[in-house]
């Protein structure tokens, strides 16, 4: 057999791999990725991209109905789930092509199909081998499912992409980022929506304003949450779904949602023939520049296990290749301070530490400041749905290490505080900014 060789050999064509791949080209390398599936991978397939349009569609009916209270003559006549579903999928499929494209403008080869590592430098695929001085493992990861009898009569974030109609009445087990976005997004489209939490509340990892009021909101909605409960086995009743926990039941459902998790995909591809090393979870160990134990491999994105978002991977694998092939030897990703939005009903958007965390870390030095109003937005409406936000400040200058808000528009308002908060912006700084009126965003700047 044959060896192609390359500077670069990229094994998945998700967020990260593409985004190391066209860099390195960019820096002249030679260049090759190979993808088992779908460019794009995870985000513009089943994650980010197709799960922002449907909650776009569940942000619209909600419109439709407030548009009612502002007093327009509308009649909801309810979604065409057909008509979102294959516009959705035609953009993704239109995103697919676009990367293709992209490739091969860059002179990128995609080599298609799934890769086996023979050793550190060399993975075959449809039987060709291929080798290069540097690789880069950007394999991602996959939704956990438990070890519990019927699990699999369950779906995953997955499943809920392929979905042909909407569910009546659907369970989401976990209340992390992806159960706290299907649950809003499907309980705005007309889904009955039960969360199943082994906490209390959702979000457990945000900070507790947040936690309070994103709980509070969704209940209002209609969403009820099971908490404490850890399903034990998920069995049929007739059509329907019931969640055990013990002697509990929970249910009956038409559609179960696994939301418990993603797993490092790095098994089935030969891995323990390259020496790297793998962490508790089976991810990927690298250091802050992201090598790993192997001189010549590295590792990107999810299946590091480190922060899973799509600008981190991308963010990571420029650098990378920045550091490789354009000449900038200290060129590599700061993981702290990154910002994310949860895309909830209503939107949480969040940087740096919650105040937990900066207590646990710098004590009596953290002063915090909040606001909690009613947007003006809802002035003539009968809900008057709070937004909440929260500034953590850290020493007698204040400086800002964490900035939360839950509320309409966060999702849109965190970029630039995020800029800020990493320029290492004070309250001070805060304050001497004029505010733009009338906005949710100028709480931010008259907090006191
Ligand atoms: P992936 O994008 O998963 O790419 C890995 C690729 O490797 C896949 O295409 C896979 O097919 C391929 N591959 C794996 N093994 C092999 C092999 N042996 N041979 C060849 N190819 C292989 N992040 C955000 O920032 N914002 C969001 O709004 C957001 N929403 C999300 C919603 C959902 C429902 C989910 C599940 C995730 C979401 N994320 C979001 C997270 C984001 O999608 C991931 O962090 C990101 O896609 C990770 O990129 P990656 O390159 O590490 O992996
Ligand atoms: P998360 O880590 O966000 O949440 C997992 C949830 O599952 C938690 O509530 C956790 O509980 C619970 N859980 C874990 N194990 C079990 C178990 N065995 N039984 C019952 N419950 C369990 O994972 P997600 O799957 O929601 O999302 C995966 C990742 O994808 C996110 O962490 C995020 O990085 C990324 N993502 C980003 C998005 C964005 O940027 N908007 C959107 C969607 C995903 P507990 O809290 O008690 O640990």
């Amino acid at each position: 057999m044959d060896t192609s060789k390359f500077d670069l050999l990229v094994v998945g064509g998700g967020s990260g791999g593409l985004a190391v791949a066209q860099r390195a080209a960019e820096h002249g390398a030679r260049v090759a990725v190979i993808e088992s599936h779908r460019l794009g991978g995870t985000c513009v397939n089943v994650g980010c991209v197709p799960k922002k349009i449907m909650w776009n569609a569940a942000g619209l009916a909600q419109a439709v109905t407030d548009a009612a209270e502002y007093g327009f003559r509308v009649e909801n006549a309810g979604l065409d789930w057909e008509v979102l579903k294959r516009k959705r999928d035609e953009f993704v499929a239109r995103l697919n092509g676009i990367y293709e494209r992209n490739l091969v403008n860059r002179n990128v080869t995609l080599l298609r199909g799934h890769a086996q590592f023979v050793d550190w430098s060399t993975v075959v695929v449809n039987d060709q081998r291929v080798s290069a001085a540097h690789v880069v493992i950007a394999t991602g990861g996959y939704p956990k499912v438990p070890e519990v009898p019927g699990a699999e009569l369950g779906i995953t974030s997955d499943g809920y992409f392929a979905l042909e109609r909407r569910p009546d009445h659907v369970a989401l087990i976990g209340s992390g980022y992806i159960a706290a976005e299907l649950a809003g997004t499907l309980r705005g489209l007309g889904s009955q929506v039960t969360i199943v939490t082994r906490a209390d509340g959702i979000l457990r990892e945000f900070d507790p304003l947040i936690r309070e009021h994103l709980t509070r909101s969704v209940q209002d909605d209609g969403i009820e949450i099971v908490d404490h409960t850890t399903p034990t086995a998920l069995t049929k009743s007739g059509r329907r779904l019931v969640l055990q926990d013990g002697p509990r039941r929970v249910g009956e459902f038409d559609c179960v949602l696994w939301a418990i998790g993603r797993q490092p995909r790095t098994l089935g591809m030969g891995i323990e023939t390259t020496g790297v090393a793998l962490g508790q979870e089976g991810e990927i160990r690298t250091d802050t520049w992201q090598n790993t134990n192997v001189p010549g491999v590295y590792a990107i994105g999810d299946v590091t296990g480190r922060v899973s978002l799509t600008p981190v991977a991308i963010a990571a694998g420029r650098r990378l290749a920045d550091r490789l092939f354009g000449g900038q030897p200290e060129r590599r990703l700061d993981y702290e301070l990154i910002p994310s939005v949860v895309f909830s009903h209503p939107p949480v958007g969040m940087v740096g530490l919650t105040e937990p965390q900066a207590k646990e870390r710098h004590g009596d030095a953290v002063r915090v400041f909040t606001s909690v109003f009613v947007p003006l937005f809802h002035a003539p409406t009968t809900a008057k749905p709070r937004t909440a936000m929260k500034l953590v400040t850290v020493g007698a200058e204040q400086r800002i290490v964490g900035c939360h808000v839950v509320g309409p528009g966060a999702d849109e308002m965190l970029q630039g505080f995020a800029i800020a908060i990493r320029m290492g912006a004070t309250k001070q700084d805060f304050d001497d900014t004029v505010a733009i009126h009338p906005t949710s965003a100028e709480e931010m700047v008259t907090m006191r």
